[in-house]
Parts: C-alpha cells; sequence; structure tokens
C-alpha cells in the first residue's frame, strides 16, 4: 500500500509527520511525494490558532474533492486533538482520525481503519522519515509545555512538558551527521525548559551536542526570554558551531499586557538581556514573536510595544493577531477588542515600523564576509540562494541571493561577501 502525507503547522509538528513516515514504513507503507499515487493520504493539522484551523479544514476539503474514489483520507495531529467528536460528526468522508494522545496506538488504530495488519505500534522519534534536505534537519528535544500562556492552547493540546534524554538526543544527531547533515535544528515549545522535568540543563545538551564531530552548525530555537541563562549565553559564544541566533518570543511590549497574557518576565528584563546577549556575542541575531489585538490591548500599551520594539531593534520579528481559543484563560478574559480594523491597523504599523528596523540592520551587513549554506538555484537569472548562521531555515527569515555562472549543489559551504541588500533578504558574491 502507499502513502503520502500533508503536513500542516509548526516544526514541532513536522518532526510527527515524520515519524508518522517512519511507523508506516515499518509496516510495510511504500512513502509516496505524489499524492495521487497514494492509496492512503494523511494530513497531519495544527488547531493552535483560527488560521491554522482554516487552513486544516480547507486542506481536508480541498483533499477530498480531488481524490479518486478508492483513496482514502486519513486526518491527525494538534486539529484532531482538539475538536475530534466534532469533526467526525461534520465530515463523514474522512476514512480516519487519529488525535495526538492516541499516537501511542497509531499502528493498533491505523489497521482498523485500512482494515490489514499494521503489527509495529512503535511512535518511535529514532525512527523518523527526516523529511527536510539531506543538509539541515530539526530535532525537537522536548514535548508539551508547563508554561499556560494565557493566549496558548499549546498545553492543552501537546500536554506537560516531557524532555528527551540528552543521551538520546546526541545519538539522533550523531546519526544524523552521519548521513551528512550539517546544521541540526533544536527545537521544542520552549527549549529553555529543557531538562527542569528530567534532571538535566540546556547548557549541557548544547555542550554535548555542539562537539559531535562533523557538525557544521547548531541552532537553538524558542527561547523564553526569561529563562536565558548568563551560562546559555557563554555555551552559545564559547563553539563556533553553535549559531549566535537568540529567538526570544516575546509577545508583547507593554508589562501590563504581558501580566494579562500570564507570561513571566517584563519589557525591561528582555532589554536588558539583549544588552548583555550583544556586548556579549557582538555578531548575534535577535529575533522576537509578538501579538496585537490581545484582550484589553489600549492605545497607550501599544504605543508602549511600539517603543519596545524600536528600542529592541530585533534583526527579525514575526508577528501575530491574537486568536481567541477555546479552553484558554483569554477565552473568557474581559476586554476583548472586536474592532477588527484597528487590530489590523495596529498589525500594519508593526511591520512598518519593523520594515525600518530590518532595512537598518540588513545594511550594515554591507561589507562584511561570512559563511553561507546553498540552498536553492534559479537558472532563469543563476542566483543562488544561501543562509548564513543569522537565518533560520524553513523561509521563517530571509535568505541571501548570490549571482554566480558556478555549480554548486545545495548544502555546499560558500564564503560569501555581502554586496547589497533588500529589506530582509541580502545580496552577496562568492570570494
Ligand atoms: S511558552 Fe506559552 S506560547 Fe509557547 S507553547 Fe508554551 S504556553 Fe504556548
Amino acid at each position: 500500500m502507499k502513502a503520502g502525507l500533508i503536513s500542516l503547522g509548526c516544526a514541532k509538528n513536522l518532526v510527527d509527520s515524520e515519524t508518522v513516515l517512519g511507523l508506516l514504513r515499518k509496516n510495510g507503507f511504500e512513502i509516496v511525494n505524489n499524492q495521487k499515487e497514494a492509496d492512503l493520504i494523511f494530513i497531519n493539522t495544527c488547531g493552535f490558532i483560527q488560521s491554522a484551523k482554516e487552513e486544516a479544514i480547507s486542506t481536508i476539503f480541498e483533499t477530498l474533492k480531488s481524490k479518486r474514489d478508492n483513496q482514502k483520507v486519513i486526518v491527525i495531529g494538534c486539529f484532531v486533538e482538539r475538536y475530534k467528536e466534532t469533526l467526525i460528526q461534520e465530515i463523514p468522508e474522512v476514512a480516519g482520525w487519529i488525535s495526538i494522545s492516541e499516537y501511542q496506538d497509531f499502528a493498533k488504530i491505523l489497521s482498523k481503519i485500512v482494515g490489514t495488519p499494521c503489527p509495529i505500534n512503535e511512535f518511535d522519534i529514532m525512527n523518523r522519515v527526516v523529511s527536510t534536505p539531506s543538509y539541515w534537519a530539526y530535532v525537537r528535544i522536548a514535548d508539551g509545555c508547563d508554561n499556560h500562556c494565557a493566549y496558548c492552547a499549546i498545553p492543552l493540546i501537546r500536554g506537560k512538558y516531557k524532555s528527551r534524554k540528552i543521551s538520546e538526543i546526541k545519538k539522533e544527531v550523531e546519526g544524523l551527521v552521519k548521513k551528512g547533515c550539517k546544521e541540526i535544528v533544536l527545537i521544542a515549545q520552549d527549549t529553555t525548559r529543557f531538562g527542569l522535568d528530567t534532571g538535566e540543563r540546556i547548557e549541557d545538551l548544547l555542550e554535548d551536542v555542539a562537539t559531535i564531530p562533523n557538525l557544521y552548525l547548531l541552532r537553538l530555537l524558542y527561547l523564553y526570554p526569561n529563562d536565558v541563562s548568563d551560562e546559555l549565553i557563554q555555551v552559545i559564544k564559547k563553539h563556533p558551531n553553535i549559531a549566535p541566533y537568540f529567538d526570544l518570543p516575546m509577545q508583547h511590549g507593554s508589562n501590563s499586557q504581558l501580566k494579562l497574557m500570564n507570561r513571566r518576565g517584563t519589557k525591561e528584563q528582555c532589554l536588558e538581556l539583549l544588552t548583555k546577549i550583544r556586548k556579549g556575542i557582538p555578531n548575534a541575531i535577535c529575533r522576537t514573536t509578538v501579538m496585537v489585538g490581545f484582550n484589553q490591548e489600549s492605545e497607550q500599551d501599544f504605543t508602549e510595544l511600539l517603543d519596545f520594539i524600536k528600542a529592541a531593534h530585533f534583526d527579525r520579528l514575526g508577528l501575530f493577531k491574537f486568536s481567541k481559543e477555546e479552553g484558554t484563560p483569554s477565552y473568557t478574559m474581559s476586554g476583548e477588542i472586536t474592532d477588527t480594523k484597528l487590530v489590523a491597523k495596529r498589525y500594519e504599523q508593526v511591520i512598518a515600523l519593523q520594515r525600518k528596523i530590518a532595512y537598518q540592520q540588513s545594511k550594515q551587513q554591507i561589507g562584511k564576509e561570512m559563511e553561507a549554506m546553498i540552498i536553492g538555484y534559479n537558472p532563469t537569472n543563476q542566483t543562488y540562494s544561501a543562509r548564513s548562521y543569522a537565518f533560520a531555515p524553513d523561509d521563517v527569515d530571509g535568505c541571501i541571493y548570490i549571482h554566480s555562472d558556478k555549480k554548486y549543489p545545495n548544502g555546499t559551504i560558500v564564503k560569501v561577501r555581502i554586496t547589497n541588500c533588500m529589506i530582509y533578504d541580502l545580496e552577496g558574491q562568492i570570494i
């Protein structure tokens, strides 16, 4: 039997998708990229915020509409975890639903859906089929979250924070590096919390993994700003193969909004942290994520957010509109902002401000020399795209465009001099 999979949502969900593919392969399924060839089409959904739910629904309906009569659609993941009973009733054309809490019985449930035995019932992250290009991979170091930010459905969907053991993560990275992987991106809902439940520490994990022979670049994403220790900064500084890339989701720049969101820390503490990072590691790249339109966000709060963004001068900034989610404390909180035009206006204001900051930051890169990894090629204008440590993968950030008529396979490390910049992207020459 042939199986294909559509993976929606974040990098953490992609790792689940890869683990499902591993389980399918072990049970004798042939994995195909072309949906038309598949007997079973899996859709791994995200159900985190409204836009993700809408994407899940439209993908399910589009797939059902385009499938052949003898193809089966099976929907899995976060969206199913949240709304399984309703979905079963509303979309009976779907052949099967598997929620995250059922993954331990994935093969058993699957064999009932397809009517053939699936004897190997191990939902084993160590056996995943890595779907990213061979030269980089995500490695999930923990699952779940204990932070309970007031707007966030993740703890409801994925449960309590569960760290993997350093020894297992190290083994996984060693295996990937042996197969030619150059960049490893460590992920979790909150990587600074790693090991609190197992008596291990993120600093020790980085020390252990960074010393794996032939690992070109190690990147750590999603750091809770308040929990970035001096030692963590020192470990990142000490190892030349750990990207000095600090991904610090702040969510807002007004202390009263942060308190309402149940976030630890203040904007002042975040600004102090940025100063410390930049003083210790002058070439550090700092990224954040913020949202607009959270309950009770006043004009004063919004002005504070803009002022915070100006003061912080983040190299990169991700932006969301608040999405009111059932089951989270924010759902019943007073002060909902129902004026969608106001939220849209604030969103545009943040984008406009960050564009200016990003352009200033990008301009400072002109003339600098750096290593970058080739990740794509456009033959029409003979232009490569490449990423240095300063750009996270998966189109999270921009990239460096390089014009060259020489041949460089994807994954090649080149030395580049930056010659020009757009807003988020850079242009360079190979030297
Ligand atoms: S840290 Fe907060 S926003 Fe992030 S996953 Fe945990 S609860 Fe959600």
